[in-house]
């Protein structure tokens, strides 16, 4: 079928930190093209560009009611402040909201957690000066790091404002000394760098239509990604091996996507560049964290309810036990879902606790050869009904409801809708 010792094998090479954008990654790509080339498979890499930061100073000072300092990072790719900092009033914005919206004007904010478009896009149409977020667990102080994030080009569009990311214990610490004025620095050199998507074709025996199959192979700062994603990109691996030995009727294009981390941009750069050879992918498959030890087995399929419930049947005839539906998932698919082409993602997803990813626990000891064995298969097994198909059967078509899912996901307006 396919070669477990060395799937294995690679999934070990792969478990280091591979930053998209870093020498790391590129590295990370490297072991795939060389694994890949002892099957005697030919691959290229298709760079694109991604932004990075070399920062230089990053502080946050409490001004009042007592001074000190607060650790920090501040965010790749932020606006500079000026050398000696920004001063002004803190305020607490804890969501959005009218009288958040209607305080926060001319302030340094703290907000809560994650920082997505839609809260940014409220943030700085209140005015607010800076922001401040935070991670970690109050309960578990040791078990997280400070994360180093990032303002993506999403975010710095609508505008670039100073930003630092601090850990949850400070920001509690914020709120209970009622700090009322604070200052931050953070100023940094933007650059330009090169990610990469591995690319390899095998190709069909009798067949113009093509089938992506695609995994990202980065993983955040901070984390050896062995599950998300070295696990996805062992599968393709594998997958890969069988049908160098098992022509397909149809054109199987594997990509292993850069920087999908970072917003998907491996997989977006990739649809971006080959615009005009779309028409002949009628599947993308993706494969985004499978062989977890404690864990259940999902298929989301971003297409007709149909190849829904193709995967559920499929799961009954050979007694896999999946869950498949109908949505969007927060990977690589969903770029090609956008531009038409019916995308769905495998994945076995960790009970809370039992191998959390993005951060520096995601590790081998929480995988298990079994069931990584166990998932690729089960995939195989759908892959190849696709890939040997007299027609490939998925209508090639996204449905309206999984449109609007989409533009939701990518926290699109409706009037700027394509
Ligand atoms: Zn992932």
């Amino acid at each position: 079928m396919f070669n477990q010792r060395k799937t294995s094998t690679l999934l070990k090479e792969m478990s280091f930190e591979r930053f998209g954008g870093t020498a790391e990654e590129l590295k990370a790509a490297k072991l795939i093209q060389d694994a890949l080339s002892k099957l005697k498979l030919k691959t290229k890499l298709e760079s694109f560009p991604v932004q990075m930061g070399k920062i230089k100073k990053a502080k946050l000072e409490v001004i009042e009611p007592v001074k000190m300092e607060i650790e920090c990072t501040a965010y790749m790719c932020c606006a500079n402040t000026p050398a000696k900092g920004i001063e002004a009033e803190f305020y607490y914005y804890e969501q959005v909201n009218d009288v958040n919206c209607k305080q926060a004007k001319n302030k340094i904010c703290l907000v809560n957690g994650y920082v997505n478009k839609k809260l940014y896009k409220e943030f700085v149409k209140a005015g607010a000066l800076a922001l401040i977020s935070f991670n970690g667990n109050i309960d578990f102080p040791d078990a997280y790091d400070l994360d180093c994030r990032e303002m993506r080009p999403t975010l710095s569009e609508i505008k670039a404002l100073p930003a630092v990311n601090i850990l949850v214990k400070d920001a509690m610490k914020l709120i209970e000394m009622n700090v009322t004025k604070v200052k931050m620095t953070t100023i940094q050199d933007i650059t330009t760098a090169k990610s990469h998507n591995v690319i390899c074709d095998i190709k069909g025996s009798d067949s113009n239509d093509v089938i992506v199959l695609t995994a990202h192979y980065d993983s955040v700062r901070f984390s050896k990604g062995a599950y998300d994603n070295a696990t996805g990109s062992v599968c393709l691996y594998a997958l890969a091996d069988y049908f160098s030995k098992n022509q397909p009727k149809h054109n199987l294009r594997f990509i292993w996507c850069g920087s999908e981390e970072r917003g998907l941009l491996g997989s977006k750069a990739y649809v971006e560049k080959h615009k005009k050879e779309l028409d002949d992918i009628k599947l993308c498959i993706n494969i985004d964290m499978i062989g977890s030890t404690l864990g259940k087995r999902i298929a989301v399929c971003t297409a007709d309810m149909s190849l829904v419930h193709c995967i559920d049947y499929l799961g009954k005839v050979v007694g896999f036990p999946i869950s498949a539906s109908q949505d969007v998932y927060s990977s690589d698919s969903t770029p090609f879902a956008d531009v038409d082409i019916p995308a769905l993602s495998f994945a076995r997803i960790t009970p809370s606790g039992a191998g959390d990813i993005h951060h520096r626990y995601d590790v081998l000891e929480h995988l298990s050869d079994k069931y990584l064995f166990e998932d690729i298969n089960f995939i195989l097994e759908f892959t190849k009904r696709m890939a040997t198909a007299y027609i490939i059967p998925v209508p090639r078509s996204i449905p309206q409801n999984m449109k609007d899912a989409i533009d939701a996901y990518f926290a699109r307006e409706k009037e700027v809708k394509k």
